[in-house]
């Protein structure tokens, strides 16, 4: 097989991976090296669904000995294998970044042989690249579960960020679905991390992933609802520290089983997910506000306007003397927006048309806010009519599931043709989180 098709079949293997936008650390370069890194991040472009496609995302291996049902790459799936070495990956980066195509390196791999073995050869690619090549760019390494801590720590010394994928959002659900693993096997990674981060960041040195750790979550494959999906997500934040949670809504790919859903998982819903993820970090929401265990997020309106609709007693209020925290529960007003309201109101108090010159979105916030006393929303604060009137037109699930205006969901490999990309406001809002 020559090195472009293996090149091929593993891009193509790596583009379920969604947890790989790139930011959070700024390092300069010191002089006969390779790249700098980004604090604002080096996603350039962005593919119909929001997502970034401007570091180079490739499998080691796709050759894997587990059989996560959900996975193309899995042990029992029909489809071509291939592996490239450490020294043909460098080469690789290297040349790419040499040609101007990427900035970074997002290195994943299927687990050949023993997790051990893999990430021994993880680890030794990121050195390689660092101290033979001199490469200073951008490195996301992937760990692997039940690989030995010592390896993970050692590669960690030379990644920026580093993620282990929690796939399945229960314990039930992993072992049905992915046998090989357990959820001690995620998390003894993930908790190692987060104390080599926390140790650097207090310690100021930041010698160890200074863009801290992610990691995935697919949606959809199992019957997990949304409120046990942002339970853990919370938990992730709040005691390994996380850097993001990312969401991908289940696809099947490779020879279906009876034991996954035969079709794709709702766009919407995922799109609800990071919605709410949003309220978490934030706009100070917690989880309990949201929704409780068992339930899933509303569909037809975002997870702000539902918290709002159903807290009547909290709103209108005045935008002229309403707290940080109470501008940034309104719905419609974003996080830079409920700024710029605390900034401009030492200058003079503000009406609807300075809210709109601010970017509020008042076919939203009006319903929830004074200005002057003045308000322009429902007359009747029924919920359900609150409620239809925050309904955007066409923002409801098609029949289908599908965010109007995205372009059927399917992940966009190196390989294939970017014309039919648009970047929609969808997308956007998914990565900037004003809503
Ligand atoms: S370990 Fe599971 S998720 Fe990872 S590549 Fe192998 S089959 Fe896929």
């Amino acid at each position: 097989m020559t090195l472009e098709e293996r090149i091929s079949i593993l891009t193509r293997g790596a583009k379920y991976d969604i947890s790989c936008s790139s930011s959070g650390v700024g390092r300069k370069n010191a002089g006969g090296q390779l790249g700098n890194t980004k604090d604002c991040g080096i996603c350039h472009s962005f593919t119909a669904d929001g997502r970034c496609i401007s570091i180079l995302k490739l499998l080691m291996t796709n050759n894997c000995a587990f059989d996560c049902l959900y996975c193309l790459n899995r042990r029992s799936a029909i489809v071509p294998r291939a592996s490239l070495t450490p020294q043909e990956i460098c080469e690789l980066v290297i040349g790419f970044y040499k040609r101007n195509y990427i900035e970074g390196l997002f290195l994943s791999s299927a687990v050949e042989r023993s997790p051990d073995r893999t990430m021994e050869l993880l680890t030794e690619t990121v050195v390689m690249l660092r101290k033979l090549y001199g490469f200073n760019g951008y490195i996301h390494l992937k760990a692997i579960p039940h690989a030995d801590p010592a390896l993970i720590q050692r590669a960690a010394r030379y990644a920026d960020r580093m993620s282990v994928n929690i796939e399945l959002p229960s314990e039930r659900s992993l072992k049905l679905l992915a046998p090989q693993k357990t959820k001690e096997s995620i998390v003894r990674p993930m908790r190692l991390l987060a104390r080599s981060y926390l140790e650097e960041k207090e310690s100021k040195r930041f010698t160890m992933i200074p863009a801290g750790q992610t990691t995935q979550m697919i949606i959809g494959a199992s019957p997990d609802a949304d409120g046990t999906i942002m339970r853990l997500t919370q938990n992730l934040y709040r005691i390994y520290r996380l850097k993001r949670v990312y969401y991908s809504a289940f696809m099947p790919v490779g020879n279906p089983t009876s034991l996954l859903p035969a079709v794709p998982a709702s766009l919407l819903r995922e799109h609800r997910l990071y919605q709410a993820d949003w309220l978490l970090r934030f706009y100070g929401f917690d989880i309990e506000e949201l929704l409780p265990p068992g339930a899933n997020l509303a569909e037809d309106v975002d997870p702000k306007s539902a918290w709002a609709v159903c807290h009547p007693d909290k709103f209108p209020v005045e935008i002229n003397s309403a707290t940080h925290e109470q501008l940034m529960r309104v719905p419609g007003i974003g996080a830079t927006a409920a700024w710029r309201i605390v900034h401009a109101r030492r200058y003079g108090t503000l009406d609807f048309e300075d809210l709109r010159r601010m970017r509020v979105v008042l076919k939203r916030a009006r319903h929830f806010v004074t200005c002057r006393g003045k308000y322009e929303g429902l007359k009747n604060r029924e919920p359900e009519l609150l409620r239809a009137a925050l309904r955007l037109p066409g923002a409801g699930p098609l029949p289908n599931g599908r965010l109007p205006g995205r372009s059927g969901g399917a992940q966009i490999g190196m390989f294939e043709a970017l014309s039919n990309t648009e970047t929609t406001e969808t997308g956007l809002s998914v990565l900037t989180g004003q809503f």
